[in-house]
């Protein structure tokens, strides 16, 4: 076991690929002694248990988390508030509890909620990483290296919950940046969950065509890139879209906006305004895409 070690017990609730790929990665770099996992379903702690993501399965939350000294939450972000609460009477005092949830308000709400006030070891975090598969026979243990893995610290969180937490990531080889709650909803309602509503609604659109067998047929390389992510969870993504509603029907209004102007350029031949956009749009990508590069490298 590497130096890195710290922590005896993690508890994991839901072990689906982000939290499954967390206890593969953290497992590798020895930062932990026993992962114990929750979840709902008994196969799939059998299935954890069988490739070796956690070392013990508990199902009952509360059960789960006694005498752990870390706690880490994984499961879609409208299912916290019953976790929270199962948990809150459970949980050692000086234990760190952090999740993984795509938005952050709602998910520092369901804590308080439950807590009665927010703890000191509470740390919420959102990693910056994924696929479109879910479950834990999606998890691999390189999933966060090189990614950014967000905290969202509450006025309430200690320096030391908020070290463990940071410690936990870098262990998988994420960086770490720290962000205020509201505005990690509001960006990420644009980065994030904004395309994922874009690409669940254009393929919804084009299967309820009567020859949508012919246009998925015909459908090119950029239209598989495109809705790559249409085949995430319809649950996580209910989840995400319920709880960061506000956010994210903003930035549908902006796009909407947007659309019926280009829209209207194209009605008319407005030529110049098509590329206009479609200049802007290219360079602003193409300088995102240098920037990620020259992070990762
Ligand atoms: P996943 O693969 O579908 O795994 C979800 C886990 O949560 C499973 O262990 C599942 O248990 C459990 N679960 C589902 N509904 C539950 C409920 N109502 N009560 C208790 N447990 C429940 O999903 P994931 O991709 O790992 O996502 C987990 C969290 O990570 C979500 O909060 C999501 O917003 C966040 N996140 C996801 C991504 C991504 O790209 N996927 C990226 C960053 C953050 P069973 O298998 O037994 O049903």
């Amino acid at each position: 076991m590497s130096t890195l070690a710290h922590i005896d017990r993690l508890t994991l609730i839901g072990t689906g690929l982000i939290g499954g790929s967390l206890a593969l990665g953290l497992k590798q770099a020895g930062f932990v002694g026993e992962i114990v996992g929750c979840g709902r379903r008994g196969s799939q702690l059998q299935r954890a248990l069988e490739l070796g993501v956690i070392d013990r399965s508990e199902p009952d939350p509360a059960a789960a988390v006694a005498g752990a000294g870390l706690v880490v939450v994984c499961v879609p972000v409208l299912a916290m508030p019953a976790i929270f609460a199962a948990i809150a009477p459970a949980m050692r005092p000086d234990a760190v509890l952090t999740d993984v949830g795509s938005t952050k308000q709602s998910v520092i709400d369901a804590a308080q909620q439950a807590f009665g006030e927010l703890p000191a070891g509470f740390v919420p975090g959102h990693p910056i990483a994924g696929t479109e598969h879910s479950g834990v026979e999606a998890a691999f243990a390189t999933l966060y290296q090189q990614r950014l893995s967000i905290l969202t610290p509450t006025p309430a969180s200690s320096e030391s919950a908020i070290a463990t937490v940071q410690a936990m990531w870098q262990a998988c080889g994420a960086r770490v940046a720290v962000l205020d709650a509201e505005h990690h909803d509001d960006v990420l309602a644009a980065t994030s969950h904004l395309p994922h509503v874009l690409a669940f609604a254009l393929v919804d659109l084009l299967a309820s065509r009567a020859d949508h067998d012919e246009v998925f047929a015909y459908a090119a390389g950029g239209f598989r890139d495109f809705t790559r992510i249409a085949s995430s969870s319809p649950d996580m993504w209910r989840d995400i879209a319920s709880a960061n509603r506000h956010a994210l029907t903003q930035n549908l209004d902006a796009l909407i906006e947007r659309l019926q102007g280009l829209r209207a350029a194209i009605a008319v031949d407005d030529r110049r305004t098509v590329h206009a956009c479609f200049s802007r749009a290219k360079q602003a990508r193409d300088n995102y895409v240098d920037l990620v590069e020259e992070v990762q490298t």
